[in-house]
């Protein structure tokens, strides 16, 4: 963007692409959402460049979120790797886990929803696969006094009872999907529906850096506050930048969050995890990057997980958050150019990692960040066979802990601890919630 003159408001020259991502990205919406998009991608540059946007939305995430998360040691975690690996290295973690409503998700949405109070938008609606994005998004709304209407697969609604009752607790109306195979593509195709009758009082909060162009750019600035805290909290604890950062990639907002800050520093290795489920070969899996063809989804150019014949093919994983089958186009173009590398980590492997570093280091971690616990050996043999072991002292590998593991719990005891869901279920009355 050109920061020459601002053409005053109703300008109807269509605005540039807001995120730049090569061949990736794009806007590919209907003639009814394009005005929408575009107020947006006039808007987002606009309000991110504003002081005092800046200083609220800076404000809300110290207030009621809880930031700075620390960066913590994980000094035993990191004595298991060299066992397992022979290699040498200081695991730090960035402890999003810790943050109100216990993951990443919320730094989007109170973000978003302060945008749309800007833009003298009324009302907000959101869909939601498993609710993790949902239960933020009317967090936010709650706080803020907006009324919220989730978009929620009728599958999906069965199967998270639990969020579905957060979501109505924190005052959100849930609006079941019973259209196709009832789950989140479903869910955005009503949510997207919903949005070309109302956009004129209503605002749409993607969940991830997914969607048509500014929502890429826009959920990956809103994120990258974990990445510019990290970079200087480990610049202080450390003295130096980390060899790697790591983080899991469900649409790829925790891990873009991050990254963004260390896209510059050229020896910063970056390592996205996604989800290979039951193996890419069962078909039973998310890990677009290896598996997803390129291809026009949900609004953008990405990478997507399809069959031979080009029809959407349905994601599988363990964790909620990864079962997805699209990924956001800024990973398409770090997987493209090379300058991001993405491993793929099995359901087993996210559940005895979810295991690991609860009983190693005493944080018990989400499904999804679990994926990139399970990567460190695979990621540190890696950087020690390209001789990037230092002379001077451990490797310094980064993980985001983009959320904690509460929510899993009755996925993990159903997988590991049966005996345990059977006292539960006792009591509870057989509640299935995953
Ligand atoms: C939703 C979620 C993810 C995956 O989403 P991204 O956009 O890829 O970050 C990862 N971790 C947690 C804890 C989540 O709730």
């Amino acid at each position: 963007m050109s920061d020459k003159h601002e053409i005053p408001a109703g300008d109807d020259a269509s605005p540039p692409l807001v995120g730049d991502f090569g061949r990736f990205g794009g806007r590919y919406v209907s003639e009814t959402l394009m005005p929408a998009v575009e107020e947006l991608a006039r808007e987002w540059p606009r309000a991110w460049r504003d002081a005092a946007f800046q200083r609220e939305y800076h404000r809300i995430l110290r207030d009621y979120v809880g930031r700075p998360s620390p960066v913590s040691d994980a000094p035993r975690l990191s004595d298991d790797l060299r066992d397992r690996a022979g290699v040498d290295a200081r695991v730090l973690l960035k402890r999003e886990d810790l943050n109100h409503t216990g993951a990443h998700k919320i730094n989007n949405c109170v973000g978003q929803v302060l945008l749309a109070r800007r833009l003298g938008k009324t009302r907000i609606i959101a869909e939601t696969g498993a609710g993790q994005h949902g239960v933020a998004t009317a967090t936010a709304c709650a706080y803020f006094g907006l009324p919220c209407v989730v978009y929620m697969g009728a599958e999906d609604v069965a199967r998270q009872s639990l969020n579905v009752a957060r979501m109505r607790m924190l005052g959100a109306e849930v609006r079941p999907v019973h259209a196709g195979s009832a789950t989140l593509k479903d869910a955005i195709n009503a949510a997207l529906r919903d949005w070309v009758a109302t956009v004129r009082d209503t605002h749409y909060v993607i969940g991830s850096v997914m969607g048509p162009d500014p929502y890429p750019a826009m959920v990956r600035d809103l994120q990258r506050v974990i990445g510019d805290e990290a970079r200087a909290q480990c610049l202080e604890r450390v003295g130096a930048l980390p060899d790697a950062v790591v983080a899991c990639v469900g649409g790829g907002s925790n891990a873009m969050g991050i990254f963004a800050a260390f896209l510059g520093d050229p020896g910063v290795r970056l390592f996205g995890v996604e989800a290979t489920g039951e193996g890419v070969a069962s078909g039973r899996h998310a890990a677009t990057i290896t598996a997803g063809r390129e291809g026009v989804y949900h609004g953008m150019r990405s990478l997507v997980l399809q069959t031979d014949d080009g029809q959407l093919q349905e994601a599988h994983s363990i964790s909620a958050g990864l079962d997805y089958p699209g990924i956001g186009p800024e990973h398409a173009r770090l997987h493209a150019d090379g300058r991001a590398r993405y491993l793929g980590v099995s359901d087993l492997e996210a559940l005895d990692a979810m295991e690991w570093l609860a009983r190693r280091e005493g944080i018990i971690p989400a499904l999804e960040t679990a994926h990139a616990i399970a990567a460190l050996p695979a990621i540190v043999r890696a950087l020690q066979r390209e001789s990037r072991a230092r002379p001077d002292g451990p490797l310094r590998v980064l993980v985001n802990v983009s959320g904690r593991g509460d929510k899993d719990m009755h996925t993990y005891m159903q997988r590991r601890d049966p005996a345990a869901l059977v006292m539960i279920g006792a009591r509870e009355g057989g509640r299935r919630d995953d």
